[in-house]
Order: structure tokens, then C-alpha cells, then sequence
């Protein structure tokens, strides 16, 4: 069964990092509700077309735009390509991050330092800093609230997992910088929520054994990891003026209880 968001239809919707896992899933789902929607990574996936077209028969339109948002330069293309396609942006939503390694204390240095900071917070600015004008006018021009939603983490909360302190911190960072925004830009017409994912069974874990992976999964009350398609509807329910016009400025943890601020 698909949940039903019509006031989606027709949205212009930036899903960042969605060649896969959370972003792809999400991406998915704006499609289902007939918005008109921007994939984006660092290169296409491998059946790019295959997934363009299956969102279009759902009842979407959709694109891919190749962008690796860990420069500045790379936020600004991606934002002027989609702006290009699809003459505007309604909602943002920064998805693209990750561990890019693990590292301990001793270990970081400033080369990992760069890449861990570049990805998970260098991109989620500088993509909201150009998207800004648009994202403004959007709420202008339809009188309903633009949206930007940003992916925080559970490790945000808890500090993250072993060598993941810099990924934690940054996720913490996203949770807080959101809370600037919201005083600065809610007059503009600009709500600013966070989805917070839990363990989510992605390419985010590869790196997990199969006993890792039944430890953590005993440790979360639901008792297994979360599905990519679970996170999804978060994503709409705070992309939908209808349903949320009066949210903004909140984290909406989706972690089948595994932390409860
Ligand atoms: P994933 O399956 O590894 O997907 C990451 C996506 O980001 C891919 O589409 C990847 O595409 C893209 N990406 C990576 N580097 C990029 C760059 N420099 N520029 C543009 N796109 C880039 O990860 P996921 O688990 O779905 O995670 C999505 C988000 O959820 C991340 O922000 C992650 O931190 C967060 N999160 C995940 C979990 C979890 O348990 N999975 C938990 C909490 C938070 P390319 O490789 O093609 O560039």
C-alpha cells in the first residue's frame, strides 16, 4: 500500500545522494506521488535508465543529475542542472553522506578530517546556500511552504559508533545548524525538518559481519534494521505543506526505537 500525499503532485523534489539506499528509496516514493524529481551522485548508477523509467510509470518525473556535492562547485552545478530541467525547486532534500571511513582519534588526520566534513557538511550548506533563491521563490509564487530536509543519524544523538566520532559530529552539526535556519529563514517561507535514521540495512553496513550485525539488530526494540523503503514517508510527510505547514525545525528519529532522545 502507498500512503497518499497529493499536494506532492507535481513538486519539483532534489533527493542528493539517491543512486541507492535511503535517497533511491525516497526518491522512489516522491515519484509514486507524481512529483517531478532530481536523482543525484557522484556518477550514474548502473541501470540508471531502468530506474528513471519505472519512476516515470509510476507516475513521476524524474532525472539524473551527476554531481559529487563534497565541493562546493560540484553543490552549485547540481543545483543550476536541476534548476535547469525542471525551472525551480520546491523541496530539498539533503540525503548524500556517509562514514567514509572509520577512524579513531589517533588515526584522524587532516586529509580524513576534509573528506568526512566535506561530504557530510560542506555538501548539505553549500547545496541549501544555492537552492536558497529558489526555495524562496517557490514559496513565494505557490503561497505554500518550501521544505528542506536534511538526513541527521542516530549518531548525531549518541556521539556514533567505533571511529565514527567525525561522522557523528557532523550529523550533530546538521541537527544544529537546522536550528539557525529556522530563525533566519521561516519568514522567506522555508521550513527546515531533519529525518533521523536509526540502522538502516543499506550499502552504509557493508562493512558489518553477520554476528555485528545480529548484535546491533538485538539491541534495536523492533529487533532487526530498518529498510530503506521505511524511511521514505518521513521524507513526505515533511515535504507536504498540507501535512506539516506547521512543522519546521524538528528531528523526526525513524529508528524502530533503538534511541529515544
Ligand atoms: P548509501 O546506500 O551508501 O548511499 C549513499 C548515497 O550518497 C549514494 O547514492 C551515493 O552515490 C551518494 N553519495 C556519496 N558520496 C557523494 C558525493 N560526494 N556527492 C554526491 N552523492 C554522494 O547510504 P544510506 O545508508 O542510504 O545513507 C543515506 C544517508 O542516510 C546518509 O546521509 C547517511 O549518513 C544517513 N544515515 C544512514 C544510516 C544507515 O543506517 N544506513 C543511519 C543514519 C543516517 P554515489 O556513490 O554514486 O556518489
Amino acid at each position: 500500500m502507498t500512503a497518499s500525499f497529493p499536494d506532492l503532485k507535481d513538486k519539483r523534489v532534489l533527493v542528493t545522494g539517491s543512486t541507492m539506499g535511503i535517497g533511491l528509496a525516497t526518491a522512489q516514493a516522491f515519484a509514486r506521488q507524481g512529483a517531478r524529481v532530481g536523482l543525484n551522485g557522484r556518477k550514474a548508477p548502473q541501470h540508471v535508465d531502468d530506474i528513471l523509467a519505472g519512476m516515470h510509470a509510476n507516475g513521476g518525473q524524474a532525472a539524473f543529475f551527476a554531481a559529487d556535492l563534497s565541493s562546493s562547485d560540484g553543490c552549485a552545478q547540481l543545483i543550476d542542472a536541476f534548476v535547469a530541467r525542471f525551472g525551480g525547486i520546491d523541496v530539498l532534500i539533503n540525503n548524500a553522506g556517509g562514514l567514509v571511513g572509520r577512524k579513531p582519534l589517533e588515526a584522524i588526520d587532516d586529509a580524513f578530517f576534509d573528506a568526512v566534513t566535506d561530504l557530510n557538511m560542506r555538501s548539505v550548506l553549500m547545496t541549501t546556500r544555492f537552492a536558497l533563491p529558489h526555495l524562496r521563490e517557490s514559496a513565494k509564487r505557490s503561497g505554500q511552504t518550501a521544505s528542506v530536509i536534511s538526513v541527521g543519524s542516530i549518531a548525531g544523538h549518541t556521539g556514533g559508533g567505533p571511529g565514527a566520532s567525525l561522522y557523528g559530529a557532523s550529523k550533530a552539526w546538521l541537527h544544529n545548524i537546522h536550528k539557525n535556519w529556522v530563525d533566519f529563514h521561516t519568514a522567506e517561507g522555508i521550513r527546515f525538518n531533519i529525518v533521523s535514521p536509526g540502522t538502516v540495512d543499506t550499502a552504509f553496513h557493508a562493512d558489518k559481519t553477520e554476528e555485528v550485525r545480529q548484535r546491533i539488530s538485538a539491541s534495536i526494540p523492533m529487533g532487526r534494521f530498518g529498510k530503506a523503503e521505511e524511511m521514505a514517508p518521513a521524507f513526505l510527510f515533511f515535504a507536504s505543506h498540507v501535512c506539516s505547514g506547521y512543522v519546521t525545525g524538528q528531528i523526526l528519529d525513524v529508528n524502530g526505537g533503538q534511541y529515544m532522545p
